[in-house]
Parts: structure tokens; sequence; C-alpha cells
């Protein structure tokens, strides 16, 4: 399906919302990494420059009381965006009402607004959670304050709230236009339609703590998928389901079955580490070797061993579609950061390849080994892009227009 996007919409003249993902790491008003930000400027610089007026809307953490709202307002992040941007910004210190009427109201063409975080509307109304329920009034009212909505927010797209299903669906209702952002576009192009039709070799990359958290993406993507390379805390329940003897190793007792169904199901796509770095505790300085076979009762696995490192970068060698997602060890760590340092290092190496990186932790290796700029895409969603990655229609897709 392809949606509409911002630059198929004449914004000249029009006040256009936009949804934004400014959901920064922040702490006493400082902002920790203003990643998000930057990213949503390709869409608001476009409104900009094609003499349109945005009106920017997004959460920002959870608010659970009223001492939240003191360290979680976007007052900050309004500042910082007219920083990146290099022009005025004007905060709103609410979303609803006449201060929020009149701030639209006064805009010029190219002028940009932030109203206050949308999640404030979680507390303190009849309703409950106005934003993170839906309240379909609150979606009508922040629509009719624009002609345009744009949801560029993909961080988001998982739920389904008021500031991103509500507008749309209200701006529609109203016969307006619902597009997506360029942020969304490029995590739509990518995580979306990639994956969904992949050139070939297609190798697909796991790790992380858990099997649980991983099934939905290792159900959908084995079949699309050549390969699936399994690493980190989770290779250990898929080894023990062949028989290993994995020590003090990550293992979900109820994922065994599981585990099994899927090695005698996927066959050798299912790529499993061949050795592992084993530790006697989960610490940095804990002594650790090498293991090529069963790991010892008394040690645990905490990253991938040299085979393996080598038989994972055989596989990605020829892959002309990667995704990755989770680490291959306990990274943080540095003695079992290798491994997922390795598998950075070979998808940055790859030639005439899409390389797609999604979550925290691998995006996090990615910047710590100055290879972001090598990778087609990193995503900006962690829960989303999993969900996604699951094959599941995310509603915050879903309610933007087909073209
Ligand atoms: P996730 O959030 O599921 O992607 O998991 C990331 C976390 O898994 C990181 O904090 C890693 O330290 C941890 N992790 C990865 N491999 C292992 C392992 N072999 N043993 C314990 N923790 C691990």
């Amino acid at each position: 399906m392809t949606k509409l996007i911002i630059s198929d919409l004449d914004v000249k003249d029009k006040k256009v919302l936009v949804r934004v993902d400014f959901n920064v790491p922040i702490k006493g008003g400082v902002i920790g990494d203003d990643n998000r930000i930057v990213a949503a400027l390709p869409t608001i610089q476009y409104i900009i420059d094609n003499g349109g007026k945005a009106i920017l809307l997004s959460h920002l953490g959870r608010i659970k009381s009223d001492a939240d709202k003191k360290e979680l307002t976007l007052a900050p992040v309004a500042k910082r965006l007219g920083e990146v941007l290099k022009r005025p910004v004007t905060f709103v210190p609410a979303n609803e009402g006449a201060a929020v009427e009149k701030a639209v109201a006064d805009m010029k063409d190219g002028d940009v607004i932030v109203l206050e975080n949308t999640r404030f509307q979680d507390i303190d109304n009849d309703f409950g959670k106005r934003e993170s329920k839906n309240d379909p009034k609150l979606g009508a009212y922040w629509a009719s304050l624009g002609d345009l909505y744009v949801n560029d927010a993909f961080g988001t797209a998982h739920r389904n709230h008021a500031s991103n299903v509500g507008i749309a669906t209200a701006m529609k209702a109203a016969g307006k236009q619902v597009a997506a952002g360029f942020l969304m576009e490029k995590e739509i192009k990518f995580l979306g339609n990639a994956v969904a039709n992949p050139v070939h070799p297609f190798v697909t990359i796991l790790g992380g703590a858990k099997v649980s958290d991983k099934i939905g993406v290792i159900m959908n993507l084995i079949p699309k998928s050549d390969h699936i390379l399994i690493g980190g805390g989770m290779a250990y329940t898929f080894l023990a389901a062949q028989g290993h003897k994995i020590g003090k190793s990550l293992f979900e007792a109820d994922k065994l079955d599981l585990a099994k169904k899927l090695l005698a199901e996927a066959g050798d796509k299912l790529v499993l580490p061949v050795d592992n770095i084993a530790a006697t505790e989960f610490s940095n300085d804990a002594s650790h070797e090498v293991v090529s076979d069963d790991i010892p009762d008394n040690e645990m696995g905490l990253d991938i061993g040299p085979k393996s490192i080598k038989k994972f970068k055989e596989v990605l060698k020829d892959a002309k579609t990667v995704v990755w997602n989770g680490p291959m060890g306990a990274f943080e760590m540095p003695n079992f950061a290798e491994g997922t340092l390795e598998v950075g290092r070979a998808l940055a190496d790859l030639k005439g390849a899409t390389t797609i990186i999604g979550g925290g932790d691998s995006t996090a290796a990615a910047k710590k080994l100055g290879i972001a700029p090598k990778i087609t895409h990193i995503s900006t969603g962690g829960g989303a892009s999993l969900e996604y990655l699951e094959g599941k229609t995310l509603p915050g897709i879903a309610c933007i227009s087909d073209k």
C-alpha cells in the first residue's frame, strides 16, 4: 500500500498539524540525546520552505501526576528545536484552550509552534487518559486546529492515541488530508516494504535477552529470510533445545518446546553460535573463556565466540538485505561486546546491500562504532519497529491515507 506523503500535499498558507516524536531522554530540563528532534527536521523544514505553518504535537514520557508535568514539559525541546532549525520556534505551554487557539490564529507562513506534551491530557479529567486512550473529542479538537495532518511519529505508530489515530480519523471525517512525514516515509520504506519484499539473500540477525520478546519477529521473518542468525541471551534457549549444556546462561524453560519446533521447521535457516564467551558471573571482571561446546555448569554465555563471529560473517557476506535487532551479548561490558561490534562492522562493510537496524541496543552499538552513516536505515522506533517487523498493522501507519 502506498501512503500519501507530505511532499504530495500543497502546504502553502496551510496550517499543518504534525505529530512528531520528540520523546527524548531528558533530566532536569537537559536533553540527553536530540536525535529524535534532528530526525524530525526534514518534515518541519519542508513546511517552512513551502510557505506552510507547522503546529507540532508530541508526547514526552509518561504523565501520572502533576509532579511529572514539571519534568516532562516540552519547553526545553522547543528551545532545542529552535537551535537546530536556526529560527524562532514558539512554545505554547498548553495543548488545548484559548492560548493555543490564539497562538495558531497569530501564525504567519513559515512559523513553527510546539504545543505542550500531549500526555498532559492523560490526567485530571473525566475521560481518564484522554491522549493514551484516544478520546475522540480530543482528536477532533486537535484536528480542528489545522488544515492538514502529517504523522511523522514512527516511535508511537504502534499506539492508538488521540494525537495520531484520533486526529487522523477526525481530519478524514472533515475531508482533510492525512499524510506521512519524511521520517515515517523512510521507516515504512525500509522496515515495511524492504522487509516485506526483500532483495535476496535476506539475512535477519536477532539478539538480546529474551526469546519471548522476539518470537513474533522470528515467526514473521522465517518464511521471508534466507538465514536467521541468533545471538545474545536468547540463543541459549535454542542451544538447550539442541541438547547442549548451557550452564547458568539465560534460559526460558517455557520457550524450550517452541525453540525445538522452530529449529525443526526452519532447519538450517536458523544459525546458532558454535562457540561462546562464558564467564563465571555477570560482570566485566569475571573470569571468562572461549567455550566451543557445552558451557560448564558454573559459567554463563555472555557473548558469541570467535568461530561464531566468523560463521555469522560468512553468512552475511553475500547478503543483499539485512535486518538487525538486538545485541549478540552483554555488550555494555567491554569483555562481552566483541560479537555485537563485529556484527556491526560486518554490516558496515557490506557493499550494495540494504542494511536496517532496529532497537536501542543495536543502534547504540552502531553509534559506538561510528558506522551509523554506513547503515542504510536506523529505525527511530523501539517497540514500534519490533511490532512492524512482526508484520503487525500499526495503527499510526494504518490511519494515514493511501495515495
Ligand atoms: P533486548 O532489550 O531484549 O534487546 O536485550 C538487550 C540486553 O540483553 C542487553 O542489555 C544485553 O546486556 C542483554 N544480553 C545480551 N546477551 C546476553 C547474554 N548472553 N546474557 C545476558 N544478557 C545478555
